[in-house]
């Protein structure tokens, strides 16, 4: 029988795909493109765009179009064969990608073109590709002469085993800390479910009682709800001096050493590649442009949020002390007392929104946000191979023509991974049968309709997702690209990425847009203003303090990877030091050691890129600004952030793009505004 995952196919074919067809289709596809690579670079002598990059393009979607079908069913239709078959393939995929990059024939190839007359001539995609692909291949190390070459295989092992030390040093300290309560009245305060959450700890360990770790569903819930102050100093200095020399746990599961190690590393990884640190190489491929960009950036979102962080704090404290006794706000309180200061100020819960947002008004409302804003329109199909009775798929159309089309998964159930994301199925690009289309994947996790007369309601968080995926997914199928590295999302700086996403969600804030939105199930009637009100209320309080604590660890990871010296002994403690100087209105216990657990950086891909996060942030919110001064679906607004943004997908350095849009480099004031920082 005949594999359908080597046909290569406009839509996928759901219903024929089989666990067993998986591995077979990986090895063939992976290992008939190994063979032709090979051929490749050694028949192709004078390499240009058709002879040499244009085959890769080809033999890459091809393995993408088998692939992504594969990757999505193991997310959305879980099975223990399929579940085999994935993890397997996986590991055949990352072996056959990091052979590409390290396949010095391939690197040769592109240098040769990059260096050729002809790259004028291509497109500016098609460099973009190019160039693109260089840094990556720099990134592996593969331009260095043999024998740092080899110094650098090393190093990127070490860093490998170090950053995975680090995280198992984490875990340790995490587990390896607990407080069994015997007493239900010392839990005071606690929701029923979180009670249900530390009983289970407790059980699973069997012990009687209720048993507080240190992951987050039982750490969260004590430090927000607990009346008792000392379960909560405990519990939070059990947190703050995980994998330290200090603490409960000290020394057991210390990071500081590790820290120090993966910082020399990395530092010696950058000399390597010719780089003065390790930020420079984070920065390589994002649309932040040197360090000094980096740090004015954040050191103007602290200095201006960081008066009302102050404001904030001393509310705290007096709201503490008149209604709950708290003559000094202590960091282990603040949660806490913020939660009591916002329930008394604003009392709105999501489930109260829900009957505003049922999910067909809602998708019809953000059909029309997207149609009003960029010229297209959408066709639910009923005819198209699907792989479960829920699943949707629409066309979207511009000028009566379809210019793609996306599968909708919107409800949770079983064998389908939580949370909400876009992926891609067919990404936009020439071939020689024609234009193939870009398709989308949209996946939710919400509650699907009881019955037939109760739809499903959506909370508006839920909305938001909702708003914030499709801005992702808008990004994937309007893009103009035809070169597939630089389409839709492809090759899109990493903290640029967020831009069109974060961008839509606007949108479930303006009263405009909400009125058609929302519209209650039985009465129709769109969500009331006094409701909106109080949300954005809710939504912006405490935002100083909140942005001021992401400051201090982006500010924290990014001084830190720029100034790192192996001969300053205490480096770490004193760059963390200064930057709480800088910027946290929060007293700090002596003993505080987050860094110690701070694997985005230590562990994870957020070295030296933590800003990213607020970086798109200003980029959305200052994105949407011009929207606010020429009217939120003003179209000629929205034609230019189709052209200039989405269409143009990776093509082109991101920040040349906002301008284009924007007019102007992105500014932080529109973010302060919308987080009622004045
Ligand atoms: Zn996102």
């Amino acid at each position: 029988m005949s594999n359908p995952l080597l046909q290569t196919q406009v839509l996928p074919p759901f219903e024929q795909i089989e666990a067993e067809h998986v591995v077979p289709a990986v090895t063939e596809l992976t290992n008939r493109n190994r063979q032709r690579i090979a051929q490749l670079v050694k028949e192709v002598e004078e390499p240009t765009w058709e002879n040499f990059i244009a085959p890769l393009e080809d033999w890459a979607d091809e393995l993408q179009q088998a692939w992504s079908p594969v990757g999505h069913l193991s997310y959305v239709k879980d099975s223990p064969e399929l579940r085999e078959a994935y993890k397997e393939s996986i590991q055949l995929l990352s072996a056959y990608h990091t052979e590409l990059g390290q396949n010095r024939g391939l690197f040769e190839g592109y240098t040769k073109i990059r260096n050729s007359d002809a790259f004028k001539q291509l497109s500016q995609a098609q460099q973009q590709t190019i160039e693109n692909a260089l840094i990556d291949f720099s990134l592996t190390g593969i331009g260095l002469p043999e024998a740092e070459q080899k110094e650098f295989a090393e190093l990127a092992s070490q860093l490998a085993e170090l950053s995975n030390r680090f995280q198992e040093n984490v875990l340790d300290a995490t587990q390896g800390w607990t407080l069994l309560i015997e007493d239900e009245a010392r839990l005071a305060g606690l929701p029923e479910t979180a009670k249900g959450t530390l009983a289970q700890n407790a059980k699973l360990k069997e012990q009687t009682g209720w048993l507080i770790n240190l992951e987050f569903p039982s750490y969260l819930p004590v430090m927000t709800y607990c009346d008792d102050g000392d379960i909560r100093k405990q519990v939070y200095l059990a947190q703050i001096t995980r994998a330290s020399e200090v603490g409960p746990n000290a020394g057991q599961w210390d990071n500081t050493e590790t820290i120090r190690h993966l910082l020399e590393g990395r530092l010696k990884k950058a000399k390597l590649l010719n780089y003065d640190n390790f930020a420079q190489v984070s920065l390589a491929k994002k649309m932040a442009e040197d360090e000094g960009q980096v740090l004015a950036f954040l050191d103007e979102l602290a200095s201006k949020s960081y008066p009302q962080a102050q404001r904030e704090f001393s509310e705290l404290a007096a709201f503490a002390q008149e209604h709950l006794g708290l003559s000094e706000l202590q960091p282990w309180d603040v949660t806490y007392v913020a939660e009591k200061l916002k329930l008394h100020q604003y009392s709105v819960s999501q489930e109260e929104l829900r009957p505003y947002f049922p999910v067909d008004q809602v998708m019809k409302g953000l059909f029309e946000t997207a149609s009003r804003l960029f010229g297209v329109s959408f066709q639910q199909a009923t005819d198209f191979e699907s792989y479960h009775p829920d699943v949707r798929y629409y066309q979207v159309m511009k000028d009566g023509d379809p210019v793609a089309s996306f599968y909708l998964d919107m409800y949770a159930r079983e064998g389908k991974k939580g949370g909400a994301w876009m992926d891609d199925c067919r990404i936009r690009r020439r071939t020689e049968a024609g234009l193939q289309l870009p398709v989308a994947y949209l996946v939710c996790n919400f509650t699907a309709p009881l019955g037939d007369d109760q739809p499903s309601l959506l909370t508006h968080n839920e909305v938001t997702t909702l708003f914030h995926e499709f801005g992702h997914g808008l990004h994937h199928m309007l893009t103009q690209v035809e070169v597939s590295e630089v389409s839709g999302i492809n090759g899109v700086a990493w903290d640029a990425v967020e831009l069109p996403s974060q961008f839509m969600e606007n949108y479930c804030w303006q009263p405009e847009a909400l009125a058609f939105i929302s519209g209650h199930y039985e009465s129709g009637e769109p969500l009331p203003k006094e409701l909106l009100d109080k949300m954005l209320a809710a939504k912006n309080f405490g935002s100083a303090m909140q942005m001021v604590r992401q400051l201090e660890f982006a500010l924290f990871d990014f001084r830190l990877h720029a100034e790192f010296d192996p001969g300053e002994a205490k480096q770490v403690a004193s760059i963390m030091d200064q930057v709480r100087q800088q910027v946290s209105v929060v007293p700090v216990v002596p003993d505080n050691r987050f860094q110690n657990a701070f694997s985005h950086i230590f562990a994870g891909g957020y070295a030296a890129g933590y800003y990213s996060y607020k970086w798109a942030e200003v980029l959305s919110a200052d994105a949407f600004s011009l929207f606010e001064e020429k009217g939120i679906f003003d179209p000629a607004t929205g034609t230019s952030f189709r052209d200039n943004i989405l269409a143009k997908g990776g093509s082109e350095p991101a920040m040349n793009l906002f301008k284009a849009f924007r007019g102007r480099e992105p500014e932080v004031e529109p973010l302060l505004r919308h987080s009622g920082i004045s």
